[in-house]
């Protein structure tokens, strides 16, 4: 009998013990793994989520000397130029396995890479930025706007995600920049939203003795209706603006699966026109949506922004 009560007491305490314990919030400030704004259990989601988007896929030549070399999903852009490679975003980790193979199976070295520029800092863009670097002593340029988050590690965007090793910046950009390599001449733009410093490149290069302008990234997101993360108005209008002046022919995205859908078998052969040939008015026309619907949700008040 009493040793039942006491096993009916100690079972009490265990259970209080126990969802008091639970009960417990995790501090963000204090959870050894916190990073970017998330907390362990955000941590364990995203190890449990499958990541579809850095499955292997070949590379092919967007035009000239220009390359994808990225994932199914998820892009890296490869310039080649007589004085070294440029990179534009080197993905996830997973992606690691994809990107230097698809450089390799192209004729290009790794150790070649001289310059890495980034569409924006969130991890799924640049995970493996800052080991590359150390590995290749390549230089990383990016847009001022990023510094903060690309240095300390911490995704600032509003749809924040689990940040990335604080990545060594060695040239800051301006917008309308002109970054140039080996003859290769490559615009910036900063087109902010999505975050604070996304950028979208014009890389200038020559097919068949023509030039011709490959535009990855596009229109900005600007974000409203949050407090916290607001695009200044001004910077997008400028953004805009600044992508008018711009007559790119041939389009590549940051995450390309639905763009790529039914032309890979044409990219990989690498014969005729660019099926990521901009229709005539085409580029025009994303640029006047965009801005309309930012001008509406402006007038409205409504919150917009985010994607990935
Ligand atoms: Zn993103």
């Amino acid at each position: 009998m009493r040793k039942s009560l006491l096993a009916t007491t100690l079972a009490i305490a265990t259970s209080i013990a126990i969802s008091s314990w639970a009960q417990t919030p995790t501090s963000k400030a204090t959870d050894p793994l916190a990073i970017g704004g998330k907390d362990t259990a955000w941590f364990m989601d995203r190890i449990n989520r499958p990541d579809l988007d850095s499955e292997p896929q070949a590379p092919f030549k967007l035009a000239g000397n220009v390359y994808y070399i990225g994932a199914n999903n998820i892009a890296s852009i490869l310039i080649a130029t007589p004085k070294g490679l440029i990179l534009i975003d080197t993905g996830t980790q997973k992606m690691a396995s994809v990107v230097f193979p698809n450089m390799v199976k192209l004729g290009f070295k790794p150790a070649d890479i001289k310059l890495m520029l980034l569409s924006h800092a969130h991890y799924d863009h640049m995970e493996t930025m800052e080991t590359i670097r150390r590995l290749t002593g390549a230089t990383v340029a990016a847009l001022e706007p990023e510094l903060q988050a690309l240095t300390s590690g911490h995704d600032l965007g509003p749809n924040e995600t689990w940040g990335q090793e604080p990545l060594e910046v060695g040239r800051i950009l301006q917008s309308g920049d002109d970054i140039a390599l080996g003859g290769t001449h490559i615009t910036v733009v900063w087109t902010p939203g999505h975050t604070p410093g996304a950028a979208t490149y014009f890389i200038n290069t020559m097919e068949n003795g023509k030039p011709v302008q490959v535009v990855f990234g596009g229109p900005p997101n600007p974000n409203t209706g949050s407090a916290e993360y607001d695009t200044r108005p001004a910077d997008a209008f400028a953004a805009y603006a600044a992508l008018r002046q711009m007559h790119p022919e041939i389009m590549i995205t940051g995450h390309p699966a639905n763009l790529l859908k039914g032309k890979l078998e044409a990219l990989w052969a690498g014969k005729g026109p660019s099926p990521l040939t901009l229709a005539p008015g085409q580029w025009e026309k994303m640029i006047n949506n965009s801005e309309a619907n930012f001008r509406h949700k402006l007038t409205t008040g409504e919150a917009s922004g985010g994607g990935d």
